[in-house]
């Protein structure tokens, strides 16, 4: 019995041995803490097998031994603690608990080597034992032993604890992990516990100890770790939401997980229709030898598009020989969504969905870079756009950009490209042949007629740019068609208009104005100029005041080159106002002079109305030089007056309260001459000089003439018509009854101190 023990013994010391060899090479977790475990094992059981062997002499050397085997067995233990907390990760969050057990094992190790003097712990008798005669230590135990044993099993029996926690823990095919180890503690603490019941003649816990010394080596390092992998494999690739199907070498289906299921759906086999995938693959990519081939493809399931990314992938051994494919399949359905969404908002314009700016220069230069026929670039403006989100909110102004989108995209097809480029500017490039004013002209109408901004007049503005060179810069295109709309803009008649070179060096010719125009006024570079007004009895009754720029390089400037260009900067209102002064002094001076029959007209710009408070302005004027009101006649345009009628009313209506006269200017220009006379409360009306100017309809101008003045005549109103040139002109309004004439025919405007000497020496 004694020698099967000592030899098992020897034995599982080989065992161990090897596995501490076999251990030190992988690189496991835990790998350490196995190590350390079986080492102490080791040293137990070679502690136990040198005891069983002293000789019945040698009783000092028994107990020593003895004493060392139960001390390895208190570092067996705290080892094996150390491994469990270490393997199921549930150390103490302080390293003191270690401190503690270290030291009390040290105590203990520390007893039982006193113990070979003192035998306090234990005392040994030498029994004879069987035929042999072989020597037996008989062990009896002392009081202080059981605190070595409390100690020993608190410590296996926490282990287990944490094991056991561990087990029901953890997810199924994580408890394997524990189970194996826990299996074996209990199954080596329970024999423990027998032999101590049993008093059997040897410590067999020796044996029970390198048992689950190697069981735990196998289970941490190799069962455990190999089952528990597959097993996670198996479930990673059963659960993923990549598809994934295997083949073996003979193109044989050997699997297909959850989500590959899902791309072949139908009523057939699921293997067979995998198996029919893999040769339709092999038969459209018989020419391809790599070994991973990946392309997108699309399928239609339950009538909705998904783009599948699908990867091929073949294995072979390491001599080359095929070992069988597979397929992975990526659902790209979301990302190729969220992509495109992504690229629509990059690219388009969110409120109109029609193109953005950055887009727009993209696929105008693409299209442009393979057209063969005339091109057009058109853009669209609405004339006080902020003003209409001022007045009526961002949302009106929203709908109106909304509504003018859809009328503009109706023209999209391939050979053109529109845009929202900023705001209310909307861009088209399109074949010259499919651009219709008179269709444009009609949409027009139609976007007014929606009525969303009732009372305000929108006026949509449309240049339009013939394209010379294809490779010119997209946006050079663009600002030539915004360019045409600039020389209309402020114009109520024309929508449409062509960009031409002359219109940039009118352009030029308009910033070289606005660049001079402070210097100007500063050194009075402008000044009045007056044309005479005679009455039907020959006699001077007045003039008009004309401004002229005196400029001291380029000589004298008409203001029909500046002052559109002032007009539509907002600094008219500065000239005016320089220019009724002007009259106002001169008036002044003459009333001194006594030449008091002489009145002046001067001109009221549309813009003024705007910037200018016009009645306070003539009230201050009055106030500050000393002349007759009567005498400073004012001369209004017809589209002023009708711009804003009501507003107008209230001026001419305070103008009038002050003893200002009023003059309706250009009569007959504009488009509701005859209808605004019933409301507009004007005290002369000057006639257009379009009735004058030969046309092909002299008949009919000279009927219209007639009839507007026997109108004003019976509406109390003076008529003065300007524009007259020939004596025949002055004899037929003669006897139309026209009341008062201005024209060269009489005389061109001319200098103040010209016309003082030709009229006021007379
Ligand atoms: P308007 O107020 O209709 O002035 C009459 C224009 O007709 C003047 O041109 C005058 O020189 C011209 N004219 C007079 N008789 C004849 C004629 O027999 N035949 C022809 N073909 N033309 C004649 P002007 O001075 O070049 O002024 C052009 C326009 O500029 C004016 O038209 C007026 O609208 C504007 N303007 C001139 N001075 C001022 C000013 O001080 N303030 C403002 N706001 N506008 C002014
Ligand atoms: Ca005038
Ligand atoms: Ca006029």
């Amino acid at each position: 019995m004694l020698w099967s023990l000592v030899i098992l013994l020897i034995l599982l010391i080989m065992v161990m041995v090897a596995c501490v060899v076999v251990s030190g090479k992988r690189d496991e977790q835990n790998c350490r803490q196995v190590v350390h475990l079986i080492w102490t094992a080791i040293i137990a059981a070679a502690c136990y097998t040198a005891f069983l062997l002293v000789p019945p002499d040698y009783y000092g050397l028994a107990v020593f031994m003895d004493g060392l085997y139960f001390l390895s067995t208190d570092w067996l233990v705290v080892n094996l603690l150390l491994f469990t907390t270490a393997y199921t990760g549930l150390e103490p969050p302080t390293k003191l608990p270690r401190y503690i057990i270290v030291l009390l094992a040290l105590a203990d190790s520390i007893s039982f080597v006193v113990n070979t003097f003192t035998r306090h712990m234990f005392e040994l008798e030498a029994e004879m034992m069987g035929m042999a005669g072989d020597c037996y230590w008989n062990v009896h135990f002392k009081q202080p032993h059981y605190i070595h044993r409390l100690f020993v099993y608190s410590i296996v029996l926490y282990s287990l604890l944490i094991l056991l926690y561990r087990f029901i823990k953890e997810p199924s095919i994580y408890k394997k992990k524990y189970g194996g180890i826990l299996v074996q503690t209990l199954a080596v603490v329970g024999l423990n516990i027998l032999c101590a019941v049993w008093d059997t003649k040897f410590d067999y816990s020796v044996v029970l100890y390198a048992f689950i010394a190697i069981a735990i080596c196998y289970f941490t390092l190799f069962a455990s770790p190999r089952e528990l992998l597959e097993k996670i494999y198996a479930t990673v690739i059963g659960d993923s939401v990549l598809g994934v199907i295997a083949y073996d070498k003979n193109g044989k289906c050997i699997g297909v997980n959850r989500s590959a299921g899902k791309f072949f759906p139908g009523d057939g086999e699921i293997h067979a229709l995998a198996e029919e995938y893999l040769s339709n693959w092999e038969m459209a990519h018989q020419d391809d030898y790599s070994t991973v081939i990946a392309e997108e493809q699309t399928i239609i399931r339950d009538n909705k598009k998904k783009y599948i990314y699908v990867t091929y992938q073949r294995f072979s051994d390491e001599k080359g020989r095929n070992l069988g494919c597979c397929f992975q399949f990526e659902n790209r359905t979301e990302i190729v969504k969220r992509f495109r969404e992504e690229q629509y908002r990059i690219t388009h314009d969110m409120l109109t969905g029609l193109l953005n700016r950055n887009a727009f220069e993209e696929a105008a230069e693409k299209l442009l870079a393979h057209v063969e026929e005339p091109y057009y670039m058109v853009c669209s403006n609405i004339k006080d756009f902020k003003l209409v989100n001022e007045l009526y909110g961002a949302e009106i102004g929203d709908k109106l950009l909304i509504a003018q989108a859809e009328m503009i995209n109706r023209a999209l097809d391939e050979s053109t490209v529109i845009a929202r480029i900023f705001a209310d500017k909307f861009c088209i490039l399109m074949p010259k042949r499919r651009f219709n004013e008179q269709e444009v002209l009609e949409q027009i109408e139609d976007l007014k007629n929606l009525n969303l901004v009732s009372s305000f007049k929108l006026h949509y503005y449309v240049g339009v740019y013939e394209i010379q060179d294809v490779k010119e810069p997209i946006w050079t295109m663009y600002d030539k068609a915004i360019m045409a709309i600039d020389t209309i803009r402020g114009n109520y008649e024309q929508s449409i208009c062509y960009y031409e070179d002359e219109l940039l060096e009118h352009i030029m010719k308009e910033k070289e104005v606005l660049g001079e125009l402070d210097r100007a006024m500063a050194e009075k570079q402008f000044c009045m100029f007056l044309q005479p007004q005679i009455s039907n009895d020959g006699a001077i009754v007045g003039a008009e005041a004309l401004v002229r720029w005196i400029h001291p390089e380029k000589g004298m400037i008409s203001p029909g080159i500046f002052i559109p260009t002032l007009e539509k900067a907002g600094l008219i209102h500065k000239l005016d106002l320089y220019m009724w002064e002007s009259a106002a002094q001169k008036l002044e001076e003459w009333k001194k002079l006594g030449r008091e029959n002489f009145s002046i007209s001067v001109n009221i710009s549309t813009k003024d109305f705007y910037y200018l408070d016009i009645c306070e302005t003539f009230r201050q004027i009055s106030e500050k030089y000393d002349f007759d009101v009567k005498k400073l006649k004012l001369e209004i345009t017809e589209s002023a007056l009708m711009e804003n009628v009501e507003e107008n009313m209230k001026t001419l209506d305070g103008l009038h309260a002050l003893g200002y006269d009023i003059e309706i200017d250009d009569f007959g220009s504009g488009y509701s001459s005859l209808g605004m006379l019933k409301d507009i409360h004007a005290d002369i009306l000057k006639i257009d000089m379009i009735f004058l100017q030969e046309t092909q309809n002299v008949k009919r101008s000279s009927t219209i003439l007639k009839n507007i003045i026997t109108m004003s005549k019976e509406l109390g109103m003076p008529v003065i018509t300007e524009g007259v040139e020939t004596k025949e002109q002055v004899e037929f309004l003669m006897k139309v009854g026209c009341d008062m004439f201005q024209g060269y025919y009489f005389a061109k405007p001319m200098k103040v101190e010209s016309f003082e000497e030709v009229y006021c020496r007379a």
